[in-house]
């Protein structure tokens, strides 16, 4: 598999590079202690054009390419790891639902206002009994003449703060259990939708996360998205390339920690010498670039497998298995090497090792992905 990068993807990647250093890592640590993405900051994101990268580019989207997408969210992740689970939302997950599933109207009214970063969205399929078991979820969107009616609650709605429409997983038909889900579009002005509190979260804290309720709000039956009843369908179909973002971040955590790791191997002295010059600090520094190496590998294999149609489920899964491991243990051993100075917020490594920890969580724990790994393998070895 070739990963010479093209003149576009290479442009990609360090346009992105250049804003993460430049604006995002003056910022950094900020950003996490005020647990908030600024308007602003949000508002100049859109303005590069990553909140429709994967748009296509008749509704003003960039319509790039999977390696260029996951170049660009290992490149902010490297410095916000918060800010790039948002891009990663909106494209992966809402603007792929709707180009993939709407109609020409719902594509109409909707994607070129998230091409444009003028709209956030969100995605709403865990609630607070219905996480890895997405299925058994509980949130009702019943029909009422001409509209659903909605009862229920979704918890850990990534951008709910700032979203203005948000696609909700909810039950249709009780009688048909999880064959009953559709996928919905609600906008963020629904009389009867409620928003939470931001949680209070270990890392990732200038994501905005929280529960959203519905209190029997109603919603018109044209917000349906793609066919009803078949709604868990739609949510894994985009959990299943979404994955290639969260292993992208997870690859770009590991990076940025591993980096600042070495940087201060250089610098620090400890029995008259740079603890770099000791072997233990070398070895620990060779497991980590491997383990990075070998998780860029597979995440660019998955982002090259999914754009080519080739069969990618199973090496997604790996990818994002294997970074969101590698981001934990990489910045794990980069505290580590940082001693005690590493356990304070004074060094970037203490961000890196709380953020690195939802990679392990979201979009399919670390669990869940080796389901999928092993249900393929075992598909494979039937043959
Ligand atoms: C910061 C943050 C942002 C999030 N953003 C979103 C969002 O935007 N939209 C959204 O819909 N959700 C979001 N989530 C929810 C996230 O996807 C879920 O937390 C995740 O799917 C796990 O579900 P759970 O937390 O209910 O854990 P559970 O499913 O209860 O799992 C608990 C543990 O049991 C394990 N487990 C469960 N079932 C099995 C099994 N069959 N075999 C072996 N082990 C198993 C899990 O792997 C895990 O270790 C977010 C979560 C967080 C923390």
């Amino acid at each position: 598999m070739d990963f010479n990068l093209s003149e576009d993807q290479i442009l990609m990647r360090d346009t992105a590079r250049e804003f993460a250093e430049k604006r995002l890592k003056p910022i950094a640590e900020e950003l996490d202690a005020k647990s908030h993405l600024p308007a602003e900051l949000l508002k100049e994101t859109a303005e590069l054009g990553y909140f429709g990268l994967l748009a296509p580019e008749e509704y003003g989207g960039l319509a790039i390419d999977y390696l260029s997408y996951a170049l660009v969210i290992e490149e902010i992740s490297k410095m916000c790891a918060a800010l790039a689970i948002a891009i990663s939302v909106q494209n992966s997950l809402v603007i792929k639902a709707i180009s993939r599933y709407g109609s020409d109207e719902q594509k109409s009214k909707y994607l070129p206002k998230l091409a444009a970063g003028e709209y956030i969205s969100s995605y709403c399929l865990s609630e607070p009994g219905a996480g890895t078991d997405a299925g058994s979820l509980q949130c009702r969107a019943i029909r009422s003449g001409n509209d659903f009616v909605f009862n229920g609650t979704k918890s850990w709605v990534t951008s709910a703060g700032y979203a203005t429409i948000f696609l909700v997983f909810a039950i249709t038909d009780p009688a048909k259990g999880r064959k009953g889900i559709s996928c919905i579009i609600v906008e963020k002005d629904a009389k009867g939708m409620n928003l939470g509190q931001p949680e209070k979260k270990m890392g990732l804290k200038a994501s905005d996360t929280r529960e959203v309720s519905f209190v029997d709000c109603n919603v018109p039956v044209s917000q349906l998205l793609g066919e009803e009843n078949h709604g868990l369908k739609v949510a894994f179909s985009l959990l299943e390339a979404g994955r290639v973002g969260v292993a992208a971040q997870a690859l770009g955590i590991a990076e940025a920690a591993f980096a600042e790791a070495v940087s201060y191997a250089r610098e620090r002295k400890q029995f008259g010498q740079p603890i770099i010059e000791f072997q233990a600090t070398q070895f620990k520094l060779a497991e980590m670039a491997t383990r990075i190496d070998a998780s860029r590998l597979l995440t660019y294999r998955a982002a090259v497998l999914y754009d080519s149609g080739e069969p990618h489920v199973k090496e997604i899964s790996m990818a994002k298995l294997f970074s969101s491991q590698t981001a934990n243990y990489v910045a794990n051993e980069a505290v580590q090497i940082h001693g005690g100075y590493g356990y304070v917020k004074e060094y970037a490594v203490e961000r890196y090792f709380r953020d690195a920890r939802i990679t392990e969580i979201y979009e399919g724990t670390t669990e869940a992905q080796k389901m999928v790994i092993a249900r393929a393998l075992m598909q494979e070895t039937q043959r």
